[in-house]
């Protein structure tokens, strides 16, 4: 295989992201490495103990990773840690790296609050939601109560109120039954 500068760097990303769980369609939209290219690169990684076959397959949108008020706390971590090491090009464009070193600020302070650790965004949710950040079906907000940014996305079906102002007082009790 002859590969010229250009495509190296391709290749070495398609390499990182896969090894950072990155689904193929992700990899396949920030390399343009073509899809056979990508799956080779995937399992030569996975024999090497390298890469793990991700869950699922598509990238998903805000309406299905924002359901819960503790998932919209959590995607505001993460999308302002984006913003952070990314600054306003992220608006422009999707930064892999500044959504990796987001992703590794989110799962350290999730961490630190070592709340439900299955509940963990995952890296392909971070990057549908930098991708709906770009296209301008996603935002932040400014508290006009508390002064906090927070992330909405314009799909997202639960409240779009500030995460971090709505306290037990505010929510509604769900009426479901205690499985003991
Ligand atoms: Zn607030």
């Amino acid at each position: 295989m002859q590969l010229g500068t250009e495509q190296f760097d391709q290749v070495a990303m398609a390499r990182d992201m896969i090894m950072r769980g990155y689904i193929n369609n992700a990899v396949k939209l920030e390399t343009q490495l073509s899809m056979k290219t990508i799956r080779t690169l995937r399992s030569k990684l996975t024999a090497e103990g390298l890469a793990k076959n991700p869950r699922g397959r598509q990238i998903r949108q805000g309406q299905s990773i924002i359901k819960r008020s503790e998932d919209r706390e959590d995607v505001t971590i993460l999308m302002l840690a984006y913003r952070n090491y990314g600054g306003e090009n992220i608006l422009m464009s999707v930064d892999i790296n500044a959504l990796n070193l987001a992703y590794d600020t989110y799962v350290l302070v999730k961490s630190e609050i070592n709340r439900h650790p299955v509940d963990f965004i995952t890296i392909n949710d971070a990057y549908g939601l930098a991708q709906e950040l770009r296209s301008d079906d996603a935002m932040f907000e400014q508290c006009a109560s508390c002064d906090l940014e927070y992330f909405i996305s314009i799909r997202q079906e639960c409240s779009t109120k500030c995460p971090f102002c709505a306290g037990p007082s505010h929510a509604i009790a769900p009426a479901e039954s205690v499985v003991a």
